[in-house]
């Protein structure tokens, strides 16, 4: 499959198939004229697993290989510069191509290498986890800051992102999860009617692979194409993608990353964005079915026991999204009819206490 991404700054394809990973070369050559070389930014892991495979699939050209941390440590300002310094010793110029080949840690760092070595080269996105469905598409890109994650970064599309779901099989299962929580997000922030085909199709997040897996992702980046094609700089509805989100990086980040995984956070989150949808913004829901499913696919439910309100609460206040005394959340109206919501900071401490009963 190929799908096409619209967006003010660039119109670019996303492969999406199983064993795809020969169609990067002829992409290449098609679409990049005068290359010099390629550097490809992947992780330990990730390296480890699969950069035999990268190589071959990279025989003809020139092609260098920056190897980096696993996780969030990839997306600090001492492997930027490491990076950078790479590609000033490789002799990258203008007519060199960055690649990335990983996670979302790795877009995102690989992405913001890309964007500002020489104020821009080329990349293009070689996603390997279930979660870059959601972050290898919509050109955002950024490291971390001590005090902001993803607060360093800029727009920045690729030239294209070719997505081989063989990468997918050995993935953790924790990592499986994190990423499959974007898809049921994607669903419910947008389509009914696949939400419902999700909860009736998939019943194990371990056995997940094959055509329905396909199906999942695919659907998953054409509905987070929806809402970033319209809003490349998220002053609109690119917004309501952060469903879920406001709860779930509080939890996140109250655990200390690493300890949750984003979509498992995020899962959490949805169901107290749900809670409130019912409460103020008249969504008819049965959450129950939905909690045996999540508890089924292997998902916590609750927050964290030894996590304190308070604290969740001001996280959320410190979130960038978040204006003044207010937080903002993302709520449904229906399922796939979201909308923006102003919520009290005594309003969300008592709706956390419900929700933990
Ligand atoms: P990740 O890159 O940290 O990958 C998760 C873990 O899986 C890492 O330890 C990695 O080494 C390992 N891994 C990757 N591919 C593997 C494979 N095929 N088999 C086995 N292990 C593999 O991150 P992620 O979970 O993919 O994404 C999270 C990151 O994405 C966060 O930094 C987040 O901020 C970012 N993000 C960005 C956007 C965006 O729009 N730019 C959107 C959502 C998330
Ligand atoms: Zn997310």
């Amino acid at each position: 499959d190929v799908l096409t991404i619209e967006t003010a700054s660039k119109t670019y394809p996303v492969y999406v198939g199983t064993n795809i990973l020969d169609q990067l070369s002829v992409f290449i050559k098609d679409s990049i004229p005068d290359l010099t070389t390629i550097m490809v930014i992947t992780d330990e892991t990730v390296a480890k697993l699969y950069s035999n495979d990268i190589r071959a699939a990279l025989e003809n050209f020139n092609t260098e290989f920056c190897i980096v941390p696993s996780g969030e440590r990839a997306k600090t300002f001492d492997v930027y510069y490491q990076a950078l310094s790479f590609a000033f010793e490789k002799k990258l110029d203008r007519k060199s191509l960055v690649i990335a080949f990983g996670g979302g840690a790795i877009g995102d760092l690989g992405g913001f290498v890309a964007s500002t070595y020489m104020r821009g080269i080329p990349f293009i996105q070689v996603p390997t986890t279930i979660l870059s469905h959601d972050s290898a598409v919509g050109g955002k890109v950024a490291i971390n800051h001590p005090l902001g994650k993803n607060m360093i970064g800029s727009f920045y599309q690729p030239e294209a992102v070719l997505y081989d779901l063989t990468f997918l099989q050995s993935l953790p299962q924790n990592e499986k999860l994190s990423g499959f929580a974007e898809v049921i997000k994607h669903s419910l922030i947008h389509d009914p009617s696949f939400y419902d085909w999700l909860v009736t199709n998939i019943n194990s997040i371990e056995a997940l692979d094959g055509e329905k897996l396909h199906h999942s992702l695919k659907r998953g980046i054409e509905i987070k194409n929806h809402f970033v094609s319209k809003d490349e700089r998220e002053t609109g509805i690119r917004a309501y993608l952060n469903f879920g989100h406001t709860l779930g990086h509080a939890i996140e980040a109250e655990m200390g990353y690493g300890q949750w995984t984003h979509g498992e956070s995020v899962m959490v989150g949805i169901l107290f964005a749900l809670q409130l949808s019912k409460d103020f913004a008249g969504l008819n829901f049965q959450t129950e079915p939905l909690k045996e499913w999540l508890h089924q696919l292997g998902y916590e439910t609750e927050i964290p026991q030894e996590l304190s309100v308070q604290n969740l609460v001001s996280r959320m206040k410190q979130d960038k999204k978040s204006i003044g005394q207010k937080v903002n959340f993302v709520l449904l109206e229906e399922i796939g009819r979201p909308k923006l919501y102003e919520v009290s900071d005594e309003e969300i401490e008592k709706q956390l206490l419900i929700f933990q009963q």
